[in-house]
């Protein structure tokens, strides 16, 4: 007997001058049914194509001529049906026997017995059935099984440039796929959106999968398993010093994988068989899958997820498709799809496109949801295993206010998404009515509300908010979206636009805040860190690498001549670290004087408070500082010990337990001794149960979000400010275990808007 690769090569040959032949697509499937059904030896050889949801008869050689394009089935029903259905093969010997069995009379199949039919898979989903019947009862041999699998990946390509199934059709994929399904995940960033779903690391599309010449296929899977390997060693090697634990392991097992002989040789068959490089990868692939499916068990469903990103790895070395979507630009509104994402990546997209963002991982404070929010796109992360539920081009509803997304929604679906949208843009125009009333309490208490900002074009936030300033200009985000880094010119012309739009507004411009998981690929930061949130980053790295700093303030300087400058600096530790950074500050100054410029009318420094042991320096800090702004994304990482960026502790830990709002409590008491205003800058202060409880300790500067500005507004207006301070008091001195549900209750007894 041929060995599967043997026989399998062998209709491969015959099918590479049909795919190339000038003839039309139906004569082509009509000779490819012959070729099929001589090769196996099979009286019958039937292909059916999903059209309009149903299965068709779409070429026969043994069944009745007249039955082609009039037997239809649909999916899930008879044999054909249930193979399209799940996806997998049957393999029976008498086919009448099996219970799915469905009898068409018109095909005249009642001759023969034995039968075999595999799914036609086009981007992991079901798009035909290639089917072989015979008179006697026998089962088809595995091999042959494992040659019509090969052979029906060979037809997928030729039905798709045929035109003949339209997987970016919903109407053409199976029921399966084209039914509704809702995803839940965490709520990083609120809003809603609507968009196709575009993949950040698109899925490789094979566009060849007939070899030419097997050996130059032999050669491009090698020297792509050569290069896979290097690149995973490589990670290995550089994750090395003290990582440990799971990240370790996880790279130990894609290292094993990445080696395994046992995949390469599957790889190898497949191209023997007389598939090309990139067609025998997936080929591998779709097997392993098969297989998975029968196995239920979580731990190898994550073995498999890792598999499947090496796989796809190697598919885009193979293929030098390496670009994400970014590179190759959007076509249309999108929700993007990835496991993870940098704020640098985020920022590469296109912002008139891009809708939406769904993430496998992602955590509230990381900074890519912060600069999605800084965008206003709405963020779901920790969404389960989104590769398998969404196919690129699916039309998504993202509602990340419940925490949710519907995935190819019906007419009816759509239709109350619009009108839940129209809903909340009415209260957003409320909200928006709020722009030109002040945030003062019932009882006269004037709370300043301000806004953050990183890019230009955030800055027409203030007059769409009615902010009271810009509490926290992110420098660095200038720093993400270059491919280079600004030169002083550049910043300069940044932060004049940004002043000249704020007019009497204040803006306090933050220096640089690099490193961490705001990495530049321009800037070398040396060794990789074990620890890069608790690393050189920040103020560290801008008083060693003092270049930088200096560029910035003498920007800074420059751009704020004949105004007051009001500028701070990020992670100060210690307080002699403000005090070198001033000096460094003051020296530019100096510089620029000396040379008769214009200069700033004042400049006011500042220190951001978000390592834990400023607080222990006050009475060092405060004699120095104008003013001190609280960054409660660092800090309650940092008093936590809870890394920002970890999905696994997304919500562990509750801005609301006492020991921040305590924290936060204490620096406020010297602090007003000593005549520094205190503003909260981290994101928590965005939240309006959050914004209530800071109130109530004796927080009056608010630098937020600009989409929430509104929603506090409306916080701070229905609220009583006596009253939410004694509150506080009582809270704080006895602190419930639910912190939140207490607070919760207060506000709705004493009618708090809380949005
Ligand atoms: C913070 O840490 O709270 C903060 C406002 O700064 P960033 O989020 O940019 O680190
Ligand atoms: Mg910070």
């Amino acid at each position: 007997m041929l060995s599967a690769a043997a026989s399998a090569r062998e209709i491969l040959v015959n099918l590479h001058d049909v795919m190339a032949a000038r003839t039309n697509a139906q004569a082509k499937l009509n000779q490819v049914v012959d070729i099929i059904g001589e090769a196996m030896d099979s009286e019958v050889c039937s292909i059916y194509l999903l059209r309009e949801g149903v299965l068709e008869l779409f070429a026969t050689r043994g069944l009745a001529a007249d039955a082609v394009h009039v037997t239809k089935l649909a999916l899930g029903e008879g044999l054909v049906g249930t193979i399209a259905q799940n996806g997998e093969v049957l393999n029976l010997d008498e086919a009448a026997s099996h219970p799915d069995f469905a009898y068409k009379p018109e095909t005249g199949e009642d001759r023969f017995h034995s039968f075999a039919g595999v799914p036609i898979i086009r981007r992991e989903r079901s798009v035909g059935v290639l089917a072989v019947q015979h008179a006697d009862p026998r089962r088809y041999a595995d091999i042959e099984i494992e040659a019509l699998q090969t052979v029906a990946m060979v037809l997928s390509e030729l039905i798709a440039n045929a035109g003949l199934i339209d997987p970016a059709n919903p109407k053409d994929r199976p029921q399966q796929s084209t039914a509704s399904i809702r995803l839940t995940g965490q709520k990083l960033v609120e809003g809603m959106a609507a968009g196709c779903a575009v993949f950040h690391q698109p899925r490789i599309h094979i566009e060849h999968t007939v070899a030419e010449d097997i050996e130059a296929e032999r050669h491009r899977v090698y020297a792509a398993f050569d290069k896979m390997r290097e690149q995973i060693d490589r990670m290995t090697r550089e994750a090395e010093f003290g990582v440990g634990g799971e990240h370790e392991e996880v790279l130990e097992t894609y290292k094993m994988f990445a080696y395994d002989e046992g995949w390469s040789r599957r790889i190898n068959e497949a191209i023997d068989s007389g598939l090309t490089a990139e067609a025998a990868i997936e080929r591998v692939q779709q097997r392993t899958r098969q297989r998975m499916r029968q196995i239920d068990d979580p731990l190898l469903a994550d073995r498999m997820h890792d598999l499947e990103d090496l796989s796809n790895r190697l598919l885009r070395i193979v293929s030098g498709q390496m670009g994400t979507a970014a590179q190759m630009g959007l076509r249309q509104d999108t929700i993007l799809i990835a496991r993870n994402l940098g704020p640098a990546e985020l920022l590469e997209y296109d912002r008139r496109r891009l809708k939406g963002v769904l993430l496998e991982e992602g955590s509230l404070t990381a900074h890519v949801t912060i600069v999605a929010r800084a965008m206003g796109v709405p963020v779901l992360g920790r969404v389960r295993e989104v590769r398998r539920q969404i196919a690129e081009g699916d039309l998504l509803l993202l509602d990340v206010n419940e925490g949710s997304a519907v995935v190819r929604p019906s007419a009816a679906m759509e239709e109350a998404f619009d009108a839940k949208l129209a809903l909340r843009q009415k209260r957003r125009a409320a909200y928006a009515a709020l722009r030109d009333v002040a945030p003062t309490t019932r009882d006269g208490h004037r709370v300043t509300v301000m806004v953050n900002a990183g890019l230009r074009d955030d800055v027409g936030a203030l007059d769409v908010t009615g902010a009271d300033g810009i509490g926290l200009f992110r420098t660095e985000f200038q720093f993400l979206v270059s491919a280079t880094l600004p030169q002083r010119e550049r910043q300069q012309r940044l932060y004049r636009e940004v002043l000249d739009v704020a007019g009497d507004r204040p803006v306090i411009f933050r220096t640089v805040d690099i490193g961490g998981d705001k990495a530049l690929p321009y800037l070398v930061q040396g060794d990789d860190e074990e620890n890069p949130a608790m690393g050189w980053r920040a103020l560290r790295l801008a008083l060693e690498r003092n270049g930088l700093m200096k560029a910035q303030a003498r920007a800074l300087i420059e751009a704020a001549a004949g105004r007051t400058l009001n500028v701070m600096f990020p992670m100060v530790s210690e307080a002699w670290e403000f005090a070198e950074a001033r000096a460094l500050f003051e020296q530019q100054r100096s510089w620029i004087a000396s040379r008769n410029r214009r200069m700033p009318n004042e400049i006011r420094y500042g220190a951001m408070l978000e390592v834990p042991s400023l607080a222990y320096q006050l009475d060092l800090l405060l004699p120095q500082v104008d003013f001190l702004s609280i960054g409660t994304n660092d800090l309650t990482q940092f008093l936590f010990a809870a890394d920002r960026a970890n999905p696994k502790l997304a919500e562990r830990y509750d801005w609301l337990s006492a020991s921040i709002l305590r924290f936060i409590a204490s620096v406020l008491a010297p602090a007003r001794d000593a005549g520094v205003p205190v503003a909260i800058c981290g994101e928590m202060g965005g939240r309006p149960l959050e914004a209530l409880a800071l109130i109530g300790i004796g927080i009056d500067r608010l630098s937020i979000t600009p989409a929430a500005v509104g929603p506090i507004k409306a916080m701070v207006r229905s609220l009583d400010y006596q009253a939410v301070a004694a509150e506080m008091g009582r809270l704080l001195a006895n602190p419930p275990r639910d912190m939140r549900a207490a607070l919760a209750g207060w506000a709705q007894a004493n009618g708090v808007e809380l949005g």
